[in-house]
């Protein structure tokens, strides 16, 4: 199978999984590093090894990470809890996102609105981008907290965060970002730019599921209620026994993807490149995103054809890409995806949608078999298309 759903996941890199291995047995190092012996003082140490890893992929200090089990909880983190302090101390109950946003930054958002928040949802133009000049008309002295994404997932459009975080940061609310798919390109440093909170998944970045972290700024402190309650660890904020193993391979991934950033967006630049050109010359083919976005996602719609149905029998050819969003797990859920609604994509247009994404191991031979692929099947769905002329 040719593997173009990279934004899903990613395999887990060969180095990781050695690394991680030595953190689960007898014969490595498995004792809890909440331990005073010896061996959970050895746990203690490549946890803070690899906290420091993780830390230094966004510019930040090993203080300021708090590891989850993925950037869902980390966004709910840092949400609900930095709202929630915000609103105990007097200091906010507005909520402003995007409706481009993952689920789990909306959901949450959704949950605290039952809880008497006010949320306003900002849109976004046809390209994706949201008008930083939008977010004056909401903001004010009553807003808490701003979450807004680096990369979006579905289209790999990036919004210009510098000059949303200025705007946040003049009316004193803090500035969430779910930096997730923030990969092999533009990298997110929190000592260039005024965030408060930024999200992080090690799935994404050839890192195992299961584990992710929340970057807090320590200076000026950011205090969070956390949602969890327990035995104290991740400094009150994620209490809970860590697990070494998930977070030493996090610390891994977050280190090889440094190393590798220039090389692999060269790479995925390249990639994305040969399959936008080649998609292009199929006709009748929309791009959903900008081309200045991010290198490893690309979202097209194939006029006259479901992206659905394209995407089911490509999986019959060996190619596997996403219709909509692998994220939004309900397979029953037959809505278009809200990311190309919210870009007002007509209907028609958005169910037609497909979601390729790129990564390290791809090669340019398996781009050229997968628009072939591509070629075949679109050309007989289209046939019996009353959408599709030539
Ligand atoms: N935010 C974005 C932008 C994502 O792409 C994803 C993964 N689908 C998540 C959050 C959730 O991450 P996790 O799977 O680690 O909970």
């Amino acid at each position: 199978t040719i593997y173009l759903d990279y934004a899903a996941t990613t395999p887990v890199d060969p180095e990781v999984v050695r690394a991680m291995a030595n953190y689960l047995s007898g014969d490595g190092v498995f004792a809890n590093p909440a331990s005073e012996h010896a061996p959970g003082q050895q746990a203690a140490e490549a946890l803070a090894v690899a906290r420091l890893r993780v830390a230094a992929l966004v510019g930040a200090e090993p203080g300021e990470i708090v590891f989850t089990s993925g950037a869902t909880e980390a966004n709910n983190l840092a949400i609900a809890g930095a709202a929630r302090w915000r609103r105990r101390h007097g200091r906010g109950q507005r909520i402003v996102t995007v409706r481009t946003e993952h689920k789990s930054v909306l959901e949450t958002c959704t949950a605290l609105a039952a809880e008497g928040f006010a949320v306003s949802y900002l849109d976004v133009g046809a390209d994706g981008r949201l008008d930083p000049a939008a977010l004056d008309a909401v903001l004010d002295d009553d807003t808490a907290l701003v979450s807004v994404m680096h990369v979006n997932n579905e289209t790999g459009v990036v919004q210009d965060l510098a000059a949303l975080a200025t705007r946040v940061k003049a009316v004193g609310a803090l500035l969430h970002v779910d930096a997730v798919q923030s990969i092999g390109g533009e990298p997110l440093d929190v000592r260039a730019l005024p965030v408060d909170l930024v999200s992080l998944s090690a799935h994404k970045l050839y890192g195992p599921k299961g584990v992710g972290a929340l970057y807090i700024r320590q200076r000026p402190r950011v205090r969070l209620c956390p949602l969890l309650h327990g035995g104290g660890q991740e400094a009150g904020l994620r209490p809970g026994t860590v697990p070494v193993h998930q977070a030493v391979g996090m610390g891994v991934a977050c280190e090889l993807a440094a190393q590798r950033r220039a090389s692999d967006a060269l790479w995925l630049k390249g990639l994305h490149q040969r399959l936008r050109e080649s998609l292009a010359a199929l006709g009748g083919v929309v791009l959903n995103g900008r081309e200045d976005g991010a290198a490893h996602i690309l979202n097209v719609s194939f006029v006259g054809i479901q992206g659905e149905t394209l995407a089911y029998e490509l999986q019959a050819a060996d190619l596997a890409v996403a219709s909509g969003s692998a994220c939004t797990a309900a397979l029953s859920n037959r809505a278009p995806s809200h990311v190309l609604q919210a870009m007002g994509r007509p209907a028609a247009l958005a169910h037609a949608a497909v979601r390729f994404s790129l990564g390290r191991s791809i090669t340019g031979h398996e781009i050229d078999t997968a628009v072939e692929r591509i070629r075949c099947r679109l050309q007989s769905l289209r046939r019996f298309s009353p959408l599709w002329r030539d």
